[in-house]
């Protein structure tokens, strides 16, 4: 579905990313590992279109999307949650969840003309309820979003991910700042995701979680993968342990 080959990149002198490269199959949850810095998230900056990779190929469905601008590589079916979630000021939850549809299903709504775009509104109203509804937002969508705590961002960045159907989800340490009960219907609500054929990309700490969570999981150490295993594997190697852990000496 994804693949990601020799992906580079460098902020300044810093080499963040060096020549990364792993694939994401249909239907997977792939976890993605490493110390604080090793350069987790610019990977998925990079994938999602929100930093340009200095050099390698990235493509999905067969699609080069490299160098897409982010706006259209959510219209291929690629959606991202954040690390730090940002809510506008001045929008409701619901608003927000309705703002993210209409953003992944592009300029679709228009052109398909009026009577048409208010039955793809109606069906968004539907779909944004049931994802309020899962993520357990229902109480607080008329809130300003922004009012939210920090895991109910994490939450709403979820729901408005999946308002287009994505094909591939990336989250960005989705379990961090969410209460432990709200955690393990997480887990529930991303594995029947998988389920329904939705692949997914986990950026996550917890071992705990990969363990529950992940079929396979690939760990970056200082910018280059240094393992790509199921995740009971991990436990076994001690140099990936290390890795993980940020004890490795490799360069
Ligand atoms: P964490 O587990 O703490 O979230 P991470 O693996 O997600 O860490 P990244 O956020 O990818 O790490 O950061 C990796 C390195 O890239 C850091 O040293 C960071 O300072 C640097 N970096 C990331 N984005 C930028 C940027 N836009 N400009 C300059 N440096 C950046
Ligand atoms: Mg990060």
């Amino acid at each position: 579905l994804l693949e990601v080959a020799g992906v580079s990149k460098a902020f300044g002198g810093n080499q963040v990313l060096s020549s990364v490269s792993f694939n994401v199959v249909k239907g997977e949850i792939l976890g993605l590992l490493g110390p604080n810095g090793s350069g987790k998230s610019t990977l998925l900056n990079t994938i999602s279109g929100f930093t340009r990779p200095d050099g390698g190929s990235i493509t999905f469905n067969g699609r080069p999307i490299a160098r897409m601008a982010s706006h259209r590589i959510i219209q291929t079916g690629i959606a991202r949650t954040f690390q730090l979630p940002v809510m506008p000021e001045k929008m409701s939850v619901m608003e927000v969840v309705m703002a993210a549809g209409t953003r992944q299903h592009g300029l679709i709504n228009g052109l398909l003309g009026l009577a048409s775009g208010r039955k793809a509104e109606q069906e968004d109203k539907a779909r944004a309820s049931e994802l309020l509804d899962t993520l357990l937002l229902t109480k607080v969508k008329d809130l300003p979003a922004a009012a939210l705590s920090g895991g109910q961002k994490k939450l709403l960045g979820i729901a408005c991910a999946l308002m287009g159907n994505p094909a591939l989800l990336m989250l960005d340490e989705p379990m961090a700042g969410v209460h432990p009960q709200l955690r393990q219907e997480l887990v529930e609500t991303l594995v029947r995701l998988s389920q329904q054929g939705i692949s997914l990309l986990v950026i996550e700490h917890d071992m705990h979680f990969i363990n529950t969570l992940c079929q396979r999981c690939i760990v970056l150490d200082r910018g280059q993968i240094v393992a790509s295993c199921r995740p009971d594997e991990l436990a076994e190697n001690q140099q990936v342990l290390d890795a993980y852990l940020g004890r490795s000496t490799a360069t």
